[in-house]
């Protein structure tokens, strides 16, 4: 190791005016004494071990039967498979996009690139049933996937670290509670009711919020149940946040994923009533998740979200945001050229929840209350008490894996005990397959009672 000394001042003489600079460097056996050995502290928030869905899906995994081939109802990724990918152009389309210019080497915007700003706020406007509402270029900000845009909405609401609540659907998406728990912002969950469709409970909204609340947060079509809420819950929803002086954080990852008569209406259409802050990603409708690339855009009509936007701009000013390279080829993946991919996509998807819908259904110790409307996925509660050796949610997961090789997800994750999440996002046959096996399991593990 080596020691530098270094002086600014001449200590024998005492003569400030006249500096002498000394540099030694001397060869030195390195102390092994010094050495730190004590564990450092992180931040607390993140010592603790808390159940993700990555986590508990990796755990799940590990006890899959090697005798089965694995079916992953688990994960909402479709892009692995390539009935999925079916007219999807997009790596060629960003490789146009890009070229040979070196534009593309430099540092992005903070904000973004204009043109793809531009076709965000563009996309946005698709299906606005309020022809006053205008969402510009510079309402957008692009965000490392749809994950980064959750984690900067919560960072720039909060008030008081420690003080701020805000408002979260259950069962839910885990990385809010996450985000929540960073920042030091309370989560408090609203219930999604599965008698109604999974629609806002709007009176514990209500009874929930108080003047430390810094906003709503709303997912539709829903990611984990399916929902996807009528034009006149959307108004209600707004409605309320209105009166309570909330913005609405839209959770849109999953918009016009919607099936059949089912209508997406963005949250957007309502920002009159109340300012909206929408959430967006290339992840799930485009199905290139690993690309990273999302949004977060402003809808505020009266202005009331001024200071929040400065901090969003604050925020971004000194985090990185996507890629350039994937935001160069934004404005042609979000064009209306891909009209076919997304109609194959939604066929698939649909289908999916027709059969996963019956399937589920026919088996006597599982409920789900309603078919999935849009999005890829499914909650279905399960009849602890008509199986054997099944206390809950956690241990069917765990021994569906380990006698069948079906991952699915534990709603405990996702705040709803004695239900799970299904995914269906995957090729019709495997997902007969999967049925077969989950059919077959409750039927092994049905009480003789019950039978
Ligand atoms: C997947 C998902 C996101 C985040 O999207 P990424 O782009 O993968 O970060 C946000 N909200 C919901 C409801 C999601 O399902």
């Amino acid at each position: 190791m080596s020691s530098l000394s270094f002086s600014l001042l001449n200590k024998d003489t005492h003569q400030d005016s006249q500096f002498s600079i000394k540099f030694q460097v001397q060869e030195r056996q390195f102390d092994a004494n010094c050495a730190i050995v004590k564990p450092l502290k992180c931040n607390p928030v993140l010592s603790e071990n808390k159940s993700s869905i990555r986590g508990v899906v990796g755990e799940l995994l590990q006890k899959s039967n090697p005798h089965k081939p694995l079916i992953s109802l688990g994960v909402g990724d479709a892009s692995s498979y390539p009935c999925f990918r079916k007219g999807r152009e997009f790596a060629s389309e960003t490789i146009a996009a890009v070229g040979a210019s070196a534009e593309f080497d430099c540092y992005a915007p903070s904000y973004g690139y204009p043109a793809a700003r531009r076709a965000v706020a563009e996309y946005l406007s698709i299906g606005v049933t309020n022809p006053s509402i205008i969402i510009r270029e510079t309402d957008v900000f692009m965000t490392s996937g749809g994950n980064q845009a959750i984690q900067v909405s919560i960072a720039v609401l909060v008030r008081q670290h420690g003080r701020s609540n805000l408002l979260l659907p259950r069962p839910g998406f885990a990385p809010y509670e996450a985000a929540c728990e960073l920042y030091g912002v309370e989560p408090r969950y609203y219930d999604l009711v599965p008698q109604r469709g999974w629609e806002v409970d709007l009176a514990q909204v209500r009874y929930l919020a108080d003047s430390e609340t810094v906003g709503l947060v709303i997912i539709t079509p829903n990611n984990p149940c399916g929902a996807v809420y009528s034009i006149a819950h959307q108004f209600q929803i707004a409605e309320t946040a209105r009166e309570l002086g909330l913005p609405v954080l839209a959770d849109e990852v999953y918009g016009h994923m919607v099936f059949g008569n089912n209508k997406f209406v963005p949250m957007i259409s309502y920002a009159h009533v109340a300012p909206i802050i929408t959430i967006g990603t290339l992840s799930k409708r485009w199905m290139v998740p690993g690309w990273r690339l999302g949004w977060l855009a402003f809808t505020d009509p009266n202005g009331s979200l001024r200071k929040v936007r400065a901090a969003t701009e604050a925020l971004m000013n000194v985090t990185a945001g996507p890629a350039s390279i994937v935001q160069a080829a934004v404005p042609r993946i979000l064009s209306d050229s891909h009209k076919e991919f997304h109609r194959n996509t939604i066929q698939l998807l649909e289908s999916s929840a027709d059969m996963l819908y019956q399937r589920i259904s026919q088996i006597e110790t599982l409920n789900c209350p309603s078919k999935p409307q849009g999005s890829m996925f499914m909650m279905v509660e399960i009849n602890t008490k008509a199986l054997s050796g099944i206390r809950d949610d956690m241990e069917f997961a765990t021994k569906l894996i380990k006698e069948e090789s079906i991952l699915i997800l534990p709603g405990s994750v996702l705040g709803l005990k004695n239900w799970v999440r299904l995914f269906f996002g995957v090729p019709i046959e495997s997902l007969h397959d999967a049925c077969d096996r989950i059919e077959a399991f409750c039927k092994r593990h049905q009480l003789k009672s019950m039978e």
